[in-house]
């Protein structure tokens, strides 16, 4: 049988590639090799270095998370379990209670069903002002730093340290979308950079000044900064009631703090002029979210004009994250 062998740190973009081309042979199990992965393939593909391989069949009966849980967990808390999200070689899962005993269970599963993952975490209330969430190591290895990769940019972050979520990745893409060349950039909120670096990679805007609160975010965002070869993202470590009293008026305002970006709306109206805002927050209504903008922008005598909304994603039973843009002036 043949297969493709792909450097171990590339693996997870090459095994996207081969399965989105419809040529890995899902049937068979990926193989490791020193510093290589070896992707079972259906047919030759030019552009891989191409091996022989006696690739060992999937069991298909043990296919799924849920499948192989299902031998060690009652079913009644198998609905319970949510999916997991993979930062590189770290995942991080969120357990109600009651399968918080199951905990070593899960994680063992999630190693052998993903041989990329090389730690599991379970994932806590996310806390503070920093919003880094509590993390209990569950399987494998103990690494937080890790590097994800999404859309061609590198992110190198410690989960356990700064905050980061690769669910908004869809949503970092339609907003380098609407960046112009000329355009100044406020991420208000950067975390370790994914917006900025995002936009910075793909719409190359004139300048982007980042800030945010914690300074090992901000240590990130500059390795991010390098790993990605982007030199108009300009990092600042503090606190954005302040330090956007010190910029230029920015053309696009990202307001990445959904738990609290309400609290932050006044400095914005009272710092600028006009601009473009993309205002991230959690509401169980979106018509509740779009009267508060009204009702504060009112204020301090601005006009709305609301762009697009969206909701994000889902938080909680009832609320959801929003992103609201709007215009104002
Ligand atoms: N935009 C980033 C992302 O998508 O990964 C980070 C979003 S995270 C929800 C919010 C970030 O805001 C955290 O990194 C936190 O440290 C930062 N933060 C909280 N309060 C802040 C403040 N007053 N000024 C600047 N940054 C702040």
């Amino acid at each position: 049988m043949i297969g493709a062998r792909v450097p171990r740190l590339e693996a997870e973009k090459y095994r996207k590639i081969l399965l989105e081309m419809g040529i890995m042979d899902i049937n068979y199990k990926i193989a490791y090799e020193k510093d290589y992965i070896l992707i079972p393939l259906k047919e030759e593909v030019s552009g891989y270095d191409i091996i022989d391989y006696e690739f060992l069949p999937l069991d298909k009966r043990k296919s799924s998370l849920r499948e192989i849980l299902s031998e060690k967990i009652p079913s009644s808390l198998l609905l319970k379990l949510r999916a997991f999200d993979a930062i590189g070689n770290i995942a991080l899962i969120q357990l109600s209670d009651e399968l918080i005993p199951y905990s070593k269970i899960i994680g063992e599963a999630l190693l052998q069903l993903n041989p990329f993952i090389k730690a599991v975490f379970r994932k806590d209330s996310i806390e503070g002002e920093y919003r880094v969430p509590k993390l209990e190591l569950i399987a494998g290895e103990h690494i937080t730093e890790t590097v994800y990769r999404e859309f061609g940019v590198r992110i190198l972050l410690d989960v356990s340290k700064v905050y980061f979520s690769p669910r908004l990745s869809e949503e970092r893409k339609r907003i380098a979308s609407l960046v112009r060349k000329d355009d100044i950039i406020l991420d208000m909120f950067c975390g370790v950079g994914p917006f900025s670096l995002m936009i910075s990679k793909k719409s190359d805007p004139k300048k982007i000044y980042a800030i945010d609160i914690n300074e090992t975010a901000i240590y990130y965002l500059k390795k991010n900064i390098a790993l990605n070869k982007t030199y108009n993202i300009i990092p600042i470590h503090g606190d954005s009631r302040e330090e956007i009293k010190k910029l230029e008026p920015p053309d696009r305002i990202i307001m990445n703090l959904p738990h609290s970006s309400f609290e932050f709306l006044p400095d914005v109206f009272s710092t600028f002029d006009r601009g473009i805002v993309h205002f991230y927050c959690v509401s169980e209504n979106i018509k509740k979210v779009k009267e508060r903008i009204i009702e504060e922008s009112n204020k301090y005598g601005k006009e709305i004009e609301f762009l697009s909304e969206r909701v994000v994603k889902s938080y909680s039973p009832n609320t959801d994250i929003y992103c609201i843009d709007f215009d104002f002036s």
